[in-house]
């Protein structure tokens, strides 16, 4: 049973999203990249929006900015990310805090849930502009350490410790999750792919977020003329480099699922020129797919034919896991429940439930606390670009949805 859920406000909910929307503005879409002067702005403006809705805000010491709510008994923590891609959209991240801020005040406008404890989060560079994940949500969970943070920097070369003491960030605490004090964590965000407005559904429940694997192949063998090095005798990087593309793409086609998706996404040839036998090759794969287990045999199995096609007198393949990983996650069976039935009850038979094939700041929660994801739909399925966009009336249906799924939530949990 859904009863009593208190409405959002929806215009208010827009104009928020639009206010926010101006940091970094460029045409439809918005560019906000995690530390910069704009997004430290927007972070002071959140923090001011969060004071309004009566929580206790800051922006901790490593930048994710946090709404706190004054009140007794389990929270219900409700965040994504505000930061954006090189060329990012105006939804994507921003949508979830927004939810959880919207959902913050109508809970406190209304009788039957003023009581109830909802934590707001805006995660620091979900978009791995510092190349180190999810960094807020992973610092906050315990999976990043302090140390890790000391060697990262961004693609300008600056370094994550400058940056946070540019934006005046580096004399505060970096908080840490405290277990205790939550019933759970929710995160609202748009499909970024096509599937809902392709189905004609306005609300996707997570069921798991999709595991990733990033791996780089250096190839080395021995630059040559490229007219006077006779075939059989040379150490071509290029070739042995395409050997082993054709040959994972031949193997991984045996072992995946429909859903299982492989990218060869980098190659460098050295010194690349057409005069020039290459001596040297650079290549990266990536993989994802919804099963953990299936992500490492992928990766054991690409790996092992790495193995098998380096060449002690010809050339050599060194593999390399890279730092960027996600680890496959289900979403928890007891949250998800709730959003089900609160799809249910405001759009009956217009919800379904599925995988989430790109990563997100809920798959560091869920490592610690109960965490949940709804989804809404993207036109076009279109994401990760200044055309991404979402109808006005699925936005605010969404976090209907959402914050009746919390007030049953904390009913339970509280
Ligand atoms: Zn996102």
């Amino acid at each position: 049973m859904v009863d009593q859920a208190p409405r959002i406000n929806g215009e208010r909910l827009l104009r928020d999203l639009h206010d926010l929307r101006k940091f970094g503005a460029r045409g439809t879409g918005v560019v906000r990249r995690s530390l910069t002067a704009v997004d430290v702005e927007s972070r002071h403006w959140l923090v001011e929006r969060m004071k309004d809705a009566g929580l206790d805000a800051s922006i901790d010491g490593i930048g994710n900015v946090f709404g706190l709510s004054k009140k007794s008994g389990k929270a219900l923590l409700v965040g994504s990310h505000t930061d954006t891609q090189p060329e990012g959209g105006w939804l994507d991240g921003t949508l979830g805090v927004m939810y959880g801020l919207e959902i913050a005040r109508a809970f406190a406008e209304n009788d039957s849930t003023q009581e109830f404890a909802v934590d707001v989060a805006s995660w620091i560079d979900e978009e791995g502009t510092f190349s180190l994940g999810s960094l807020g949500s992973e610092y906050f969970c315990g999976l990043l350490a302090d140390d890790a943070l000391e060697s990262a920097e961004n693609e300008a070369g600056q370094s994550l410790l400058d940056a946070l003491k540019e934006a005046g960030f580096d004399k505060t605490p970096r908080a840490r999750l405290d277990s205790q004090r939550y019933a759970g964590y929710i995160e609202g965000h748009i499909e970024q792919g096509p599937y809902l407005e392709d189905e004609g559904k306005s609300i996707g429940v997570v069921t798991s977020i999709a595991g990733m694997r990033n791996l780089a192949f250096t190839f080395e063998g021995e630059q040559n003329h490229a007219g006077t090095a006779p075939m059989d005798r040379r150490k071509d990087a290029c070739r042995k480099l395409i050997e082993l593309a054709g040959r994972i793409n031949h193997v991984l086609s045996d072992h995946v699922v429909p859903t299982t998706v492989w990218t060869i996404g980098q190659i460098e040839l050295i010194p690349g020129s057409p005069n020039i036998v290459p001596g040297a090759a650079k290549m990266t794969l990536q993989i994802r797919d919804g099963e953990e287990s299936r992500v490492e045999k992928l990766t054991s199995l690409v790996v092992n034919l790495a193995a098998d096609l380096d060449d002690p007198e010809g050339v050599r393949i060194a593999v390399d896991p890279k730092a960027d990983r996600m680890i496959g996650t289900v979403m928890d069976d007891g949250l998800r429940a709730h959003i089900e039935r609160a799809a249910e009850h405001h759009v009956p038979g217009c919800w379904r439930l599925m995988p989430s094939a790109a990563g997100h700041d809920a798959q560091a929660l869920a490592t610690q606390i109960p965490s949940a994801m709804l989804f809404i739909p993207s036109i076009g399925g279109i994401s990760h670009a200044f055309e991404e966009d979402t109808k006005e009336k699925d936005i605010v249906l969404g976090c209907q949805v959402l914050a009746t799924a919390a007030a049953s939530i904390l009913r339970e949990r509280r």
